[in-house]
C-alpha cells in the first residue's frame, strides 16, 4: 500500500488503557494505518512522548492548561504535530475530512460529543467508550445510520458477539437468534459476602483479578456496573431486547462471550485476556490484523467454569436491566449517578456498598424523560450529578472510612 492509501486513525483517550494497547496494535501495522490525531485529558508527559513516537498532525488536549505545557514541549522538540485544546478539539480532530477511523478510547460521559461528532460525520467508529451507548443508545445508533458511521464493538464482550452473529442487522438474523450471552469475570469480590464487600477498600476494588484496566471501569468490574452497563450496551448495538441478553459468570475470562442460536448451537469467542485482540478486531474488519496477543494455551487453562450472577450481591446489575427496561433518560441517570459515585469512592468519600446505594436512589427519584438531543441529554446528566453529589454528600457524614 502506497502512503496516500494508508488508513488515517484518531485515537480519542490515547493515554488511557485502551488507548495505549491501541497504539501498539497501530504500531504493528504501519504499512496500512498512520496515526492522525491523539487525544488526551491531562497526562501531558504519555501524550507528549506518544507524538514523538506516532508524529499526528494533531494532538488534542480538554484540559486547557495540560495543552499549553504540551504545546511548550513539543515546540522545545522541533515536533511538528499542531496542539488543539479544549474538549471540543476532540469533535474537531474526529471529524476532520481526512480521517477514516476514529478510536473512542474516552472514559465516561466525556466521550459522547465526539463520538456524536464521528457519528455524524459518517466516521469508522471503534467504540470502546461503553458510556456513549449507555447514556445516548437509540440517538447514537440512529445517527450513525443516517450519516452512514459504522460502530464497531472495542468491548471485548460486545466484540467477540459481533464475532459470533451473522453478517447484517437483527432484521435478518433475529428469528435465528435465542439470547446473547455475555461473560462476566466477576471482578475481585466474585467471592465476597455482602458484609465483607461493605468494607472493601480503594485498593481491593481495584484489583481485578485478569484484565489491567483504568481505574473507572475496574471499579465498575468490582460492582459488576460494569457488566451492567454491558447490557445496556449490548441492546443498542445488537437491536435486542434485555430478556434477550443473559449474563454468565465465567472466571477465567477465556470465553469472551456467546450467541446462543435456535438450533440449540451456541458460538463462543475465545482468546487471552488482552484488549489488543478486539482492537485489531474492530480496526482491521472485515480483515484479521497482527495484534501481538500470545497464543491461548488451553492446555495450561485445564477448565473452564461458568456461574449465575448474583443480583443481590452485585445490585448494580439488576439497576442495569431496571433502566434499560424503563428506558428513556433512564440509563443516562444510572450512568452519571454512577459516574459521580466511582469517582467519590476512588476518593474515599463514600464506601463500596454507597455505589449501588447512590445509583439506585438516583435511578427512583428522578423523573424519566425522552431525550431527544445531546443538548438534552446533557441537561439529563447534569441533573443526575446534582443529585448523586447530593447523595454523596449524605453517604460520606453517614459512613465511616478507614
Ligand atoms: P483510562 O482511564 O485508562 O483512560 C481514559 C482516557 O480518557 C485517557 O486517555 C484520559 O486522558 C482520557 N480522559 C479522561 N477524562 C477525560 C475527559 N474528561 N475528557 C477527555 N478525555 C478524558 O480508561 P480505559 O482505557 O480503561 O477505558 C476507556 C473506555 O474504554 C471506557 O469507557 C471503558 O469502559 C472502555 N473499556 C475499557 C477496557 C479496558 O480494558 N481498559 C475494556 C473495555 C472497555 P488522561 O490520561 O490525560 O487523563
Ligand atoms: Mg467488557
Amino acid at each position: 500500500m502506497s502512503h496516500a492509501e494508508l488508513q488515517q486513525v484518531v485515537v480519542l483517550g490515547a493515554t488511557g488503557s485502551v488507548g495505549t494497547s491501541t497504539l501498539d496494535v497501530l504500531d504493528r501495522n504501519r504499512e496500512q494505518y498512520s496515526v492522525y490525531a491523539l487525544s488526551a485529558h491531562r497526562n501531558v508527559e504519555l501524550l507528549a512522548s506518544q507524538c514523538q513516537q506516532f508524529e499526528p498532525v494533531f494532538a488534542a488536549m480538554s484540559d486547557p492548561g495540560a495543552a499549553a505545557q504540551l504545546q511548550q514541549r513539543l515546540q522545545r522538540a522541533g515536533s511538528r504535530t499542531s496542539v488543539l485544546s479544549g474538549p471540543d478539539s476532540l469533535e474537531r480532530i474526529a471529524v476532520d475530512s481526512r480521517v477514516t477511523s476514529v478510536m473512542a478510547a474516552v472514559v465516561g460521559y466525556a466521550g459522547l460529543a465526539p463520538v456524536m461528532a464521528a457519528a455524524t460525520a459518517g466516521k469508522r467508529i471503534l467504540l470502546a467508550n461503553k458510556e456513549a451507548m449507555v447514556v445516548a443508545g437509540e440517538l447514537l445508533v440512529a445517527t450513525a445510520r443516517e450519516n452512514g458511521a459504522t460502530i464497531l464493538p472495542v468491548d471485548s464482550e460486545h466484540n467477540a458477539i459481533f464475532q459470533c452473529l451473522p453478517a447484517g442487522d437483527s432484521t435478518s438474523w433475529r428469528k435465528e437468534i435465542v439470547s446473547l450471552v455475555l461473560t462476566a469475570s466477576g471482578g475481585p469480590f466474585r467471592e465476597w459476602s455482602a458484609e465483607q464487600m461493605e468494607r472493601a477498600t480503594v485498593e481491593q476494588a481495584l484489583a481485578h483479578p485478569n484484565w489491567d484496566m483504568g481505574q473507572k471501569i475496574s471499579i465498575d468490574s468490582a460492582t459488576m456496573m460494569n457488566k451492567g452497563l454491558e447490557i445496556i450496551e449490548a441492546s443498542h448495538l445488537f437491536g435486542v431486547d434485555e430478556q434477550e441478553i443473559e449474563v454468565v459468570v465465567h472466571p477465567q475470562s477465556v470465553v469472551h462471550s456467546m450467541v446462543r442460536f435456535a438450533d440449540g448451537s451456541v458460538i463462543a469467542q475465545m482468546g487471552n485476556a488482552d484488549m489488543r485482540t478486539p482492537i485489531a478486531h474492530a480496526l482491521g474488519w472485515p480483515e484479521r490484523l497482527a495484534s501481538g496477543v500470545a497464543p491461548i494455551d488451553f492446555t495450561r487453562i485445564g477448565s473452564l467454569q461458568f456461574e449465575p450472577p448474583d443480583e443481590q450481591r452485585f445490585p448494580c446489575l439488576r439497576l442495569a436491566r431496571l433502566a434499560l427496561g424503563k428506558g428513556g433518560s433512564a440509563p443516562a441517570i444510572l450512568n452519571a449517578a454512577n459516574e459521580v459515585a466511582v469517582e467519590n469512592f476512588l476518593k474515599r468519600r463514600i464506601g463500596f456498598a454507597d455505589i449501588a446505594r447512590i445509583n439506585q436512589s438516583a435511578l427512583a427519584q428522578i423523573p424519566l424523560e425522552q431525550p431527544a438531543s445531546v443538548e438534552h441529554l446533557a441537561q439529563i446528566d447534569r441533573r443526575a450529578r446534582n443529585l448523586a453529589v447530593e447523595l454523596v454528600d449524605s453517604a460520606s457524614t453517614s459512613t465511616e472510612i478507614t
